[in-house]
């Protein structure tokens, strides 16, 4: 059985204390729910925050024997730690940042440290209880640096990292100093999960522009490793809820509770009104200031539903050592009594406010006694009351008004959809639910019911568990052809023991770095201490394999004894003679490619062309990344028009496009150059798609080495030039 370790910043337990005696408490939130089927079956562990502040280890120890037969591993934090971890940089910086809430963002450098602690500790306390290729799944924005500390130290693990609420555009989350680190932090996984498309998006351009990492699809290639993103939106135990709902329902006059009643006499004042309702957590992201403007607003232009309606507003208690939140619990209490003030009668509440959480009979009682729920987030990453209301609708009469700033929006297609800082928006939305027939308002709960009872919180977690190991397996089988101590201890032996050795290196991103702009790539000191080095003894050969023109290969490397190719074989400059044309054609054809390439050049910011004799090449490494992939596209398509019948080729290197004479390439010039020697040792570097020629001409027992992470025809993956060059330090010694 797979054993899965879950790690939240709360553990799915409330823990009670009453004269140093603890009692524990399952939580019954979604979370706790949909892992319930991992959990319970005793071969995993959840490991979070006990809730508790204590220093004292008799009382942590007491505590940690009683959650073990829970399953539950708990992290004790200090006061300190707490309020700057947890009240700081996660609910004062993440949590407004990433709901778009900049202007309450806080940037504290205390902030940050004891963020980057608590991850750590979180990070130990994984490795302290996993096994060997165990699963660990990670939740939520207070611990998005715990995979890749992780991942550093035990890369045979399988990480998933679930983000619970939402991601923001590129343009806001760049205002995070510490975004290059959030970002690394999260590539440690094999899998992040988000709960719609427009958050895996945002964070898929986020990690483009800020590491430059090329992405494919949902797949980004770092150095090192593939990193899979994928959309699965978080569902509710809808069984419960559809039950609970029926249960209620059958309960007599006498068994009801005080709610129901208050309910009840609501509706037998007058049977034709109707009850619209509100449940959040008291948090700026909900937007209920400005629900109760719009309602206010409603009424306003509304009078003929006066007493005919009622906004039933349940706000549950949050963060409420946190000024803002004490603020916003003021503006709303003030604004409650100003509507019940204007508009109210002795009959009649427009308003009826409750400010705290309701047992769960209790919120079922109101979610099924509503006609409409009139949910208005301003951001959230997907908002379960949503569901939670459509689930239940035993009945399937009521409607549902959703902002189209919640997650849930995406998925509930039949909901009446509002922009919440729209007063009109919502007040139309209002009236119109007011006024829906009852077979429409049927058909829309009956079409949301099969989705989501279809999509419920146990799919939602075996989902996500499932693609992990689906993804797990591909990384295995990438690890299987990456360079590894057992395989570089035989290619340094082969290498040592051989007469006479070849060595193919590619230039740009296997001996050197990528720079933005090309010129600045020239070899440091390092370089051209490992390449003499290696070119010492005299039964090696090593030849440069590059696409760049021979002016600058020349003037880089040129008389030091080794082989040059430049222009991807146009030019061959054998070692300690000069340069030999190797394509013969006219290159009347640039004058009309150049116009193209320049055309490019003016519409996208960054780029450049670069004349060689035998091509042109459109480089695009310092344009926008976006901008830069979408035009290459397009350059492709236009230049492949004009070529046709011609005998031009384009090639696609790493951020760089070229049209060049065809019937050159790497391939043919290193078989080319193999022609007039024997060699019983052929080494092939390479890290774009010109090397592939390379990988595909040599001969069978050479050793083929790719750099990075894309699909290939070398036998071995290595991650980076720095991988490279240590790699070749190792045959020098
Ligand atoms: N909820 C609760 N007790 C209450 C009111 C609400 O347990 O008195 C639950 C509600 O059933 C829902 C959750 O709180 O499952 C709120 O989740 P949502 O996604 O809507 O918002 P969040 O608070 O996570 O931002």
């Amino acid at each position: 059985m797979q054993r899965i370790i879950i790690v939240s910043n709360r553990l799915p337990v409330t823990i009670k204390e009453n004269k140093e005696e603890y009692t524990i408490q399952a939580s019954a939130g979604g979370l706790a729910t949909g892992l319930k089927s991992f959990h319970k079956n005793g071969n995993s562990t959840w490991i979070g925050w006990s809730g508790i502040i204590s220093n004292d280890k008799k009382e942590q120890n007491k505590i940690s024997n009683l959650l073990e037969k829970e399953n539950c591993s708990p992290i004790f934090l200090d006061k300190n730690l707490i309020k700057k971890y947890y009240d700081g940089y996660s609910n004062g910086t993440l949590w407004p940042l990433f709901h778009y809430f900049t202007e309450f963002t806080e940037f504290k450098n205390s902030y940050w440290e004891s963020y980057y602690e608590v991850n750590k500790i979180f990070t130990e306390t994984i490795i302290s209880q996993a096994q060997k290729n165990d699963t660990v799944w990670i939740h939520d924005y207070q611990l998005m640096l715990v995979p890749n500390m992780l991942r550093e130290k035990r890369p045979d693990l399988k990480i998933g990292f679930f983000l619970h609420i939402p991601f923001p555009s590129y343009e806001v989350f760049r205002i995070l100093p510490k975004r290059n680190d959030i970002i690394k932090g999260l590539l440690g996984c094999d899998l992040i999960g988000f709960h719609t498309y427009d958050y895996a998006r945002h964070f898929i351009s986020s990690v483009k522009r800020l590491l430059g990492y090329d992405v494919e699809f949902n797949t980004i290639s770092t150095e090192s490793r593939k990193v899979y993103v994928d959309v699965f939106p978080m569902g509710i135990d809808y069984k419960k809820f559809n039950d609970t709902s029926l249960k209620v329902s059958h309960k007599s006059v006498r068994e009801r509770s005080e709610i129901q009643q208050q309910i009840d006499k609501f509706f037998m004042q007058d049977p034709e009104r109707k009850l619209m309702l509100s449940i959040d957590r008291l948090d700026y992201t909900k937007g209920i200031p400005q629900r109760l403007k719009a309602f206010r607003f409603f009424i306003k232009n509304h009078p003929e539903y006066k007493e005919k309606v009622s906004l039933i507003m349940l706000t549950v208690p949050s963060r409420v050592d946190v000024e803002q939140y004490q603020n916003l619990k003021k503006e709303v209490d003030e604004l409650v009594g100003q509507i019940n003030g204007e508009f109210g009668t002795i009959s009649w509440n427009p308003i009826i406010y409750f400010y705290r959480s309701l047992p769960f009979d209790n919120l079922i009682e109101l979610y099924s006694s509503s006609d409409i729920a009139l949910l208005t987030p301003l951001r959230d990453g997907m908002n379960l009351v949503a569901k939670e209301f459509i689930a239940s609708k035993i009945n399937k009469k009521g409607v549902l008004i959703l902002s189209e700033m919640a997650g849930a929006s995406k998925e509930l297609g039949q909901a009446t959809t509002v922009n919440p800082y729209s007063l009109r928006s919502v007040s139309n939305a209002i009236v119109k639910a007011l006024n829906m027939d009852e077979q429409k308002q049927e058909e829309d709960i009956i079409t949301m019911q099969d989705r989501i009872s279809r999509y419920d919180v146990f799919r939602w977690a075996n989902d996500f568990v499932s693609a992990l190991n689906i993804i797990a397996k591909k990384q295995e089988e990438h690890l299987a052809g990456k360079i590894n101590d057992v395989t570089k201890q035989e290619l340094i032996a082969n290498y040592k023991k051989s007469s006479k050795s070849i060595l193919f290196l590619d230039y740009d991103g296997t001996l050197q770095r990528f720079f933005k702009v090309p010129q600045n790539a020239k070899p440091d000191e390092e370089l051209l201490d490992l390449l003499k080095k290696l070119n010492e003894p005299e039964n090696t050969e090593i030849v440069i394999i590059s696409g760049r023109d021979k002016q600058t290969l020349g003037d880089w490397l040129g008389n030091q004894g080794y082989t040059l190719i430049a222009e991807h074989g146009a030019w061959i400059k054998p070692r300690n003679e000069n340069w030999i044309e190797k394509a013969h054609s006219n290159t009347d054809w640039k004058k009309n490619i150049k116009p193209i390439l320049e055309s490019y050049v003016d519409r996208t910011p960054g780029s450049l062309i670069e004349d060689k004799t035998h091509s042109l090449t459109w480089h695009y490494r310092k344009a926008d990344i976006e901008l830069g992939n979408l035009r290459a596209r397009e350059l492709r398509t236009d230049v492949a028009n004009l070529i046709a019948n011609q005998k031009l080729e384009i090639l696609e290197g790493s951020k760089v496009i070229e049209i060049k004479v065809s019937g050159i390439n790497k391939g043919y010039a290193a078989l080319e150059y193999l022609k007039n020697n024997s060699y019983d040792f052929i080494l092939a570097i390479g890290d774009d798609w010109t090397d592939e020629y390379t990988f595909k001409e040599l001969p069978n027992d050479s050793i083929t080495i790719k750099v990075g992470t894309d699909k290939s025809h070398a036998k071995y993956y290595i991650n980076d030039y720095i991988q490279v060059r240590e790699l070749l330090k190792n045959l020098t010694l």
